[in-house]
């Protein structure tokens, strides 16, 4: 194979300007033309592809968001959209194409690989909620960024003595809320993978309040089946503490990227435009074990995640 494209696509995610970075260099690298195709498959719709350089993808490894930028495209999800897109690759002989996004833009991917597309998945995201890979590009840091904001509110929550509940991102999937608890050292964590215990959540409160703890952090993620204010509300009234809520939102979207998910970036996308000049079939790369592995990209996009439980409650004991 000797052009390739590559696309951010659905949400943004910090890393994946590394992850363009990667696929853009070791493309070039081994002698192939690599496309940047701006907003997604939108994008690609509208024919917004352009030959990248080397020295296009560079001072933007310590950066947020991404410089393709990215979107959700509607029409895509219909088959003679995707059709056309494989047209337009076609016209621009581009054979071959890396997706840095999540499920959706990788069930995206897939419909293009039955189209006669090679196309390998490079896992941005920072929601961790793809089942084949043990992590994804973006998670890292919204940890952190979420970790940062619990330091704060520690303060804060205990000079007034109150009880907050910090609602995260994550969708469906609860690791940010149980990553970021268990390394902020949250009293409770609630996470969409296990049914909320409202009056058990009270009683921790309550402990925390009669050991002479000065505030209580409660990390909850937004799928939880039960809405933050109403909780609050609950939580106020069954334990006596005032109780506040904090929504980051977005702010854990952005920043500057982790070292690990630099480096989680740099590894998947070289190896995605290392596949394609090899001319593989479409595969999800991930890493597991430590170790970069590339699964069939229809096999991935079926394979749901699985919660840690054991971490979860570890996570409780220590609270
Ligand atoms: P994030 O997890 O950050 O939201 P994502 O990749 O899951 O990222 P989506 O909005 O679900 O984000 O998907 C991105 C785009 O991929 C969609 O706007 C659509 O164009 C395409 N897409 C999603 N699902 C499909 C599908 N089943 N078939 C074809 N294209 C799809």
């Amino acid at each position: 194979m000797d052009k390739i494209g590559v696309l951010t696509s659905g949400g943004d995610a910090p890393g994946m300007n590394a992850a363009i970075r990667a696929a853009v260099r070791r493309g070039i690298s081994m002698g192939m033309d690599v496309y940047g195709i701006e907003r997604g498959y939108e994008g690609l719709l509208d024919g917004e592809i352009k030959k990248m350089e080397w020295y296009h993808v560079g001072d933007i490894l310590q950066r947020g968001g991404t410089i393709l930028r990215t979107a959700r495209s509607e029409r895509f999800m219909k088959r003679e959209w995707q059709e056309k897109a494989a047209d337009i690759l076609d016209t621009f002989g581009i054979k071959g194409l890396v997706v840095i996004g999540g499920d959706g833009s990788f069930r995206g991917g897939a419909a293009l690989s039955r189209l006669g597309i090679r196309v390998m998945g490079v896992p941005g995201t920072i929601d961790n909620d793809l089942g084949y890979t043990d992590r994804t590009i973006g998670f890292d840091t919204a940890v952190n960024t979420v970790l940062s904001l619990i330091s704060n509110i520690r303060d804060t929550s205990s000079a007034h003595e109150r009880a907050t509940i910090v609602e995260v991102m994550g969708r469906n999937c609860g690791d940010i809320a149980l990553h970021a608890g268990l390394a902020g050292g949250a009293d409770a964590i609630l996470v969409p993978e296990e049914e909320p215990d409202i009056n058990s959540l009270c009683r921790r409160v309550i402990k925390g309040q009669q050991s002479g703890k000065l505030h209580s952090i409660i990390v909850k993620a937004e799928g939880v089946n039960i809405g933050t204010e109403q909780l609050r509300k609950i939580l106020q009234e069954k334990t006596g503490r005032e109780t506040r809520t904090v929504v980051p939102g977005y702010i854990q979207r952005g920043g500057t990227p982790t070292g690990a998910d630099r480096i989680l970036a740099s590894l998947t996308a070289s190896r995605a435009a290392e596949l394609l000049y090899n001319d593989e079939d479409s595969r999800a790369i991930g890493i597991a074990g430590g170790i970069i592995t590339a699964c069939p990209l229809e096999e991935a996009v079926e394979m749901k995640r699985a919660f840690d439980a054991e971490l979860y409650r570890m996570a409780q004991v220590l609270s």
